[in-house]
């Protein structure tokens, strides 16, 4: 990707994950896969709502920065681990969006949707067990073979996509059936879609958005 877009793009992205309480002071990050050699990442301890393009550090899939760059997120290994697993990943965010991230410290499992729109755009979603931030790049490898969102337990959730937008939009159905699911508890119950009804839905998303 053009590497002036790509730092305008992040700098887009945090601004709204920002202004929309999905990644409040230092928290969240982002990347974008430059080519097959680089990726462009948010630097650690800014803010998303906050970021200037041309201090994004450039790092290699090995994890180098460049002398003079600013050092990069502290979850960076865990963008590169799954650039190294999704070659068809092009853009990651990771955020703590309060909805789904109550959820995630309430114990819910999202192994069952409530909202048909939100299903195709999310699919399936894997939870991961509570970790330590070091450890949190050997948890991904696994599920992300499988599953474009990740909610890590007790901390918040992961996105990916084809391209940065995907990822957000990823990250914003979720929130946003995070948040539809905690008005359904606090007016009765949640009423969940059937496993048919999501098979149906998977076939649904084949014919029309592939
Ligand atoms: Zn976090």
């Amino acid at each position: 990707m053009d590497e002036v877009l790509a730092r305008k793009e992040i700098v887009k992205i945090g601004e709204r994950l920002y202004h929309h309480g999905y990644a409040l002071a230092n928290g969240g990050n982002i990347s974008i896969r430059l080519s097959s050699r680089e990726v462009l990442i948010t630097p650690t301890g800014e803010c998303l709502g906050d970021l200037a393009a041309e201090e994004l550090p450039k790092v290699s899939m090995s994890g180098k920065v460049k002398p003079g760059e600013r050092r990069p997120s502290a979850e960076l290994m865990s963008h590169l681990n799954i650039y190294h697993e999704r070659t068809d990943v092009n853009g990651i965010i990771h955020a703590h969006p309060p909805y789904a991230t109550g959820l995630a410290i309430a114990g819910e499992t999202f192994d069952k949707f409530a909202h048909p729109e939100t299903y195709c755009v999310v699919g399936r979603v894997a939870v991961l067990p509570y970790a330590t931030p070091d450890d949190n790049p050997k948890l991904v490898n696994e599920p992300i073979q499988h599953h474009d969102v990740l909610v890590m337990t007790n901390h918040g959730v992961l996105t990916v996509g084809t391209t940065l937008k995907q990822a957000h939009f990823k990250m914003e159905s979720l929130e946003m059936l995070a948040h539809a699911m905690t008005v359904a508890k606090i007016h009765g119950a949640i009423h969940y879609l059937s496993e048919a009804d999501l098979k149906l839905l998977d076939e649904f998303k084949k014919r029309h958005i592939g």
